[in-house]
């Protein structure tokens, strides 16, 4: 692992022929802590079988893309509404980078004469996708969001419950099977409201 390079690092596994899948191992080995690591801070891929042919021996390699995690004290996915004061923009920026410096951002593109306000929200339970939501709650992925919407987020008034709501990007909310596996993830973090005694 060679270390975070400004919001993002780009290791190179190797694994081995036995496991071309994907760097994977007996539970609770370095290479399966490896996986798990990877893929919550990103994704991976095989390279070529080929890639590092001349340089030595064949091993099939990976490489994996991870961007840097924005905090540390609960899961990214539990979205929050940051509260800093908005930075004025001329267009708003979705990346990492911007999540972590810029998460207000104010930019002049609602009605002349109104600011829009967009706030990062927090990361995709399923794929770490990041999530931004406008104050004026245009939250459509065919508009000025585009697919860095958190409007297809799971929220836990739908089911009666109370909780955070959990970060969910439109294509995994537009998933069948990503979308189920996300409210099994989701419902744990929410509580039901105590009974009423009429
Ligand atoms: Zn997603």
């Amino acid at each position: 692992m060679s270390g975070w390079r400004g919001n993002c690092c780009v290791p190179v596994a190797g694994s081995s022929p036995s496991s071309p899948a994907a760097p994977s191992g007996p539970s609770g080995t370095k290479h399966e802590q490896a996986r798990t690591f990877l893929e919550h801070h990103g994704s991976h891929t095989p390279l070529p079988a080929e890639t590092f042919t001349e340089s030595g021996p064949t091993i099939r390699c990976r490489i994996a893309r991870l961007t840097k995690p924005l905090r540390t004290d609960q899961p990214e996915y539990l979205l929050t509404t940051p509260q800093h004061p908005a930075v004025r923009v001329e267009r708003p920026l979705f990346t990492g980078a911007a999540a972590a410096g810029r998460p207000v951002q104010a930019w002049s593109g609602g009605w002349v004469g109104r600011d829009r306000i967009v706030r990062y929200r927090g990361r995709c339970i399923e794929c770490r996708w990041l999530l931004w939501s406008c104050d004026d709650g245009d939250n459509d992925p065919r508009g000025a969001l585009g697919e860095f919407s958190a409007g297809y987020s799971l929220d836990p008034d739908e089911l009666g419950m109370t909780g955070p709501q959990i970060g969910l990007c439109h294509r995994c909310g537009n998933d069948g099977e990503r979308l189920r596996t996300a409210y099994q993830r989701a419902v744990p973090h929410w509580k039901r409201p105590a009974e009423r005694t009429a």
